[in-house]
């Protein structure tokens, strides 16, 4: 049967617009229908890039609170929020035509609309349907907002990101990355902020040492943590948004409340059923390691797949499906094990690999792990200090190294290379016979003993 396209992709955010010109390079014939009208997807909108970009503007506040003690005279107190946000604003419009034109240059159609599932090779956008061969699924997903009482008072990552001030005294809800990072940059930024958890600690799912060293680096940054408080009902009083607990507890005063407690899936309205595609209980769609959901004509890539929900993942996954269908690279597929990923928190977090727990579970009594804690140079002249920590998990008598996980100034920066010897195999002997960069804080990943 003739089709319209060998391959029609469902969102234009990393996956889609990986995958779509991948595939397009490769003589492929290529649609892609975005309901938003800017190209991009959450990472470039509403996610990764501004949240970098305010990310900088807040590590810049901490550079001028700590600036009098390399002897300048700063006379930095405010900090303009609007022209910030518009400088941000340009900057991710410049990424939107970029993308539009880079569709025109690879010979990608575009559409823009809700789109859905017809049939196993049929999608309809406007009314219009059309026809491939292949149909590739990266809907990604929205934040979540829980179902309380009086919900439509908060705002997630999405309304953070169109604030037009910024707030006074803030109260972020989560315990996940987004939540952390929102919670650092506006405290640096001049908010009053307060994050609350709804068990002991934040970010329980990574190395335990990491959420501990952030969550007093944050509280010295002066963000007020409440833990055990599960939100159960948010009321306006007067001017002020007030919060109460499922135990009745209330933490009140604020101008914003902010979720930042997971991400759904945007399955709900893809017409799944139509062309038979599955889904499991929370919404997600699983695939086999070729990203082939159990529909043989129909892919899903990125957010959608619930696998590691990062840009990279989705575009890596989308290079990969085109490298595969589109150029004859048979097995290529991507390897989900050992993605180095980064929290955008004061200080950033960068941790690869397993826990010191996952590796015992996994390898038993055959893991060791190295640490070290320290003040970098930096804080040497500091009044205010931020120390960095650092650990490597290691199994069997060879010692390969299977996590990695840091906290401290810079460390975003640093486990890009580690990942690739980590990827790779490493041992700690071949951390150890590398020799160091000094004076820097990476040279601590090489001489632990
Ligand atoms: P998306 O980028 O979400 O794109 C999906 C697109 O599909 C959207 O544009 C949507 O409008 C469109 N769509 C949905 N349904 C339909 C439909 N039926 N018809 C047509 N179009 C549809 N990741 C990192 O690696 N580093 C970071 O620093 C980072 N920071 C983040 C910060 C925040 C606040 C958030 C929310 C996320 C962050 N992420 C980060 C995660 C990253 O944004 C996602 O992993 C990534 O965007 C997933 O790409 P995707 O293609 O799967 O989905
Ligand atoms: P996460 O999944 O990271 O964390 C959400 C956390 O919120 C949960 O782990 C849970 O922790 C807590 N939670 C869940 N439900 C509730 C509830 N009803 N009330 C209170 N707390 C709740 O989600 P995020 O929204 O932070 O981020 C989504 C994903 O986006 C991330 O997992 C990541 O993949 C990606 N992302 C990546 C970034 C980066 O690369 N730097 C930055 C931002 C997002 P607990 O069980 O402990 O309560």
């Amino acid at each position: 049967m003739a089709y319209d396209y060998d391959l029609i992709s469902i969102g234009g955010g990393s996956g889609g617009i990986a995958l779509s010109n991948r595939a397009a390079s490769y003589g492929a014939r290529c649609l892609i229908i975005e309901q938003d009208t800017r190209m991009g997807g959450t990472c470039v909108n509403r996610g990764c890039v501004p949240k970098k970009a305010m990310w900088y503007a807040a590590d810049m506040a901490h550079a001028l609170r700590d600036a009098p003690a390399y002897g300048f005279d700063v006379n930095q107190s405010t900090f303009d929020w609007a022209t910030f946000i518009s400088k941000r604003e340009k900057y991710i419009s410049n990424i939107n035509n970029y993308y539009v034109s880079a569709f025109e240059k690879n010979g990608v159609d575009t559409a823009y609309g809700h789109a859905r599932l017809v049939d196993e090779h049929t999608v309809s956008v406007n009314g219009k349907n059309y026809t491939a061969e292949r149909i590739a699924l990266a809907p990604g997903g929205v934040p979540t907002v829980p179902d309380i009482a009086g919900k439509e008072l908060g705002i997630t990552s999405d309304g953070f990101f169109e604030l037009q001030q910024l707030p006074k005294k803030v109260l972020v809800l989560g315990a996940g990355y987004i939540a952390v990072e929102l919670a650092g940059m506006l405290q640096a930024l001049g908010a009053e902020v307060t994050l609350a958890v709804r068990k002991d600690k934040f970010m329980r799912e990574f190395e335990p040492m990491l959420a501990d060293n952030l969550a007093q680096a944050m509280q010295s940054d002066g963000v007020t943590l409440a833990t055990q408080f599960t939100a159960a009902k948010i009321e306006r009083i007067n001017e002020s948004l007030n919060v109460e607990s499922e135990s009745g507890e209330t933490l009140s005063g604020f101008d914003q409340v902010i979720f930042a407690i997971g991400r759904t899936p945007s399955t709900s309205d893809l017409g799944l059923d139509a062309a038979g595609v599955n889904v499991d209980q929370r919404g997600y769609i699983p695939v086999d390691k070729f990203q082939q959901t159990n529909v043989p004509s129909i892919f899903a890539v990125g957010d959608v797949t619930g696998q590691a929900e990062l840009t990279p993942v989705a575009i890596a996954a989308g290079r990969r499906m085109a490298d595969r269908i589109y150029n004859a690279q048979t097995d290529r597929h991507l390897n989900y094990d050992n993605i180095a990923t980064v929290v955008f928190s004061h200080p950033p977090i960068g941790t690869i690999g397993l826990t010191e727990a996952q590796a015992t579970e996994q390898y038993g009594d055959d893991v060791k792990a190295y640490e070290t804690s320290f003040n970098p140079m930096y804080m040497a002249f500091t009044d205010h200090k931020v120390r960095t920590s650092m650990k490597l998990i290691v199994v069997g008598k060879e010692e390969r190294v299977v996590g990695c996980h840091m906290i401290g100034l810079a460390v975003d920066e640093m486990l890009q290379g580690f990942a690739v010897a980590i990827r790779m195999g490493a041992t700690k002997q071949d951390f150890d016979d590398t020799v160091a960069i000094h004076p820097t804080s990476s040279e601590e990943l090489v001489t632990m003993r």
